[in-house]
C-alpha cells in the first residue's frame, strides 16, 4: 500500500508541481487522496511535512466543508457530470482570484463520468490554467478520458492493493461491515464497546483502515450503480446509509494520526465516532 501522505509530500516538496493531476484507481482512495492534497495545498502552516497542520484557518474551514478556495465537483446525475456543472463550478470561475493565499483548488471526483464531448470544455482550462489554479481529477477508469485531456495531466496511479488482502483479513471482512453499516444506529457507548473488539488490529492498523475504505468504496459503488469489490457485502451495502466522501477523509486522517504515533485504540474510537456523525 502506498503511503499517500509521503507521495503527496514528494510531489509538493519543491513547489514546482503541475497545475493538473489525475488520481487514477479506486475512486474512494483517489477522492481521499485528492482531498488530502487539497488540504496540503491550502494549509497555511509553515512546514510541508506538517501539512495539513489541522490548526490553521484553511485546515479548520476545510474540515467544515467551507473553504472559499476549494471546490469539489461530484456527479450531479447518477453516473454523469453535466456540462453545466463543469462550466458553473470550474471553467467559468477559474479567473476568480483566491480568497486567501495563492491558490484555488478544484477537485473533480469521477472525472471519467464526464462524457467525451464535455471533456473538451475542460480541456481548454487544462491547456491554459490561470497560475493560481490547481485541478485534481479522480477517475476509476482513466481510459474514459480523452487522450488530449490525459496528456495535460500528471497521472498518479493508485495501486490496487485490496484484492490480495482479502485472504489474510477474512475475519475482518466478515465482521467489519456489520459495524460500519450500523454505526448510525449505535449510541456512543455501544460504539466504544464495539471498537474494543478491534483492538487486536493494533499491529495491522493499515489493514484495518484499508478494510474500512473498501467498505465505503463499495457503498459508493452501489450508490452509483457499479459492481462491488466485495460481492459478499451486497445485502449489507444495500441496507447502509448513502456514501459520504467524508468517510474516506476520516479514514486517511486516522492513518495520518497513527503515523504521528497516536495510540491505535484512541484513533479507532475517534474514527468510529466521526464516521457515525457523517
Ligand atoms: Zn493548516
Amino acid at each position: 500500500m502506498i503511503d499517500p501522505k509521503m507521495l503527496l509530500e514528494k510531489i509538493f516538496a519543491n513547489e514546482r508541481f503541475s497545475h493538473a493531476y489525475l488520481f487514477s484507481g479506486n475512486i474512494t482512495e483517489c477522492a481521499a487522496l485528492a482531498g488530502l492534497a487539497a488540504r496540503m495545498l491550502l494549509c497555511e502552516g509553515e512546514e510541508i511535512a506538517n501539512k495539513p497542520c489541522g490548526i490553521c484557518y484553511s485546515c479548520n474551514v476545510i474540515s467544515n466543508d467551507n473553504h472559499p478556495d476549494l471546490t469539489v465537483i461530484r456527479p450531479d446525475k447518477k453516473t454523469t457530470i453535466s456540462m453545466e456543472l463543469i462550466r458553473d463550478e470550474l471553467t467559468n470561475i477559474t479567473h476568480i482570484l483566491p480568497y486567501r493565499g495563492q491558490r484555488k483548488v478544484f477537485i473533480v471526483e469521477n472525472a471519467d463520468f464526464i462524457i467525451s464531448k464535455n471533456q473538451n470544455v475542460l480541456l481548454k482550462t487544462l491547456e491554459e490554467p490561470p497560475p493560481h489554479v490547481i485541478i485534481l481529477l479522480c477517475a476509476e477508469n482513466e481510459d474514459l478520458l480523452l487522450p488530449t485531456v490525459r496528456s495535460r495531466l500528471s497521472i498518479i496511479k493508485i495501486p490496487q492493493a485490496q484484492a490480495a488482502m482479502y485472504d489474510g483479513a477474512s475475519e475482518l471482512y466478515k465482521t467489519l461491515p456489520a459495524l460500519l453499516g450500523n454505526l448510525h444506529r449505535l449510541n456512543h457507548g455501544e460504539i466504544l464497546l464495539e471498537a474494543g473488539k478491534y483492538e487486536d488490529y493494533k499491529d495491522e492498523a493499515g489493514l484495518f483502515l484499508d478494510a474500512c475504505l473498501v467498505w465505503y468504496r463499495d457503498v459508493a459503488a452501489y450508490n452509483a450503480g457499479h459492481a462491488l469489490a466485495h460481492e459478499a457485502w451486497l445485502a449489507m451495502v444495500k441496507d447502509a446509509p448513502q456514501f459520504n466522501p467524508r468517510a474516506a477523509e476520516y479514514i486517511e486522517e486516522a492513518r495520518a494520526s497513527l503515523r504521528y504515533n497516536a495510540g491505535f485504540r484512541l484513533v479507532l474510537d475517534v474514527l468510529l465516532l466521526k464516521l457515525k456523525g457523517i
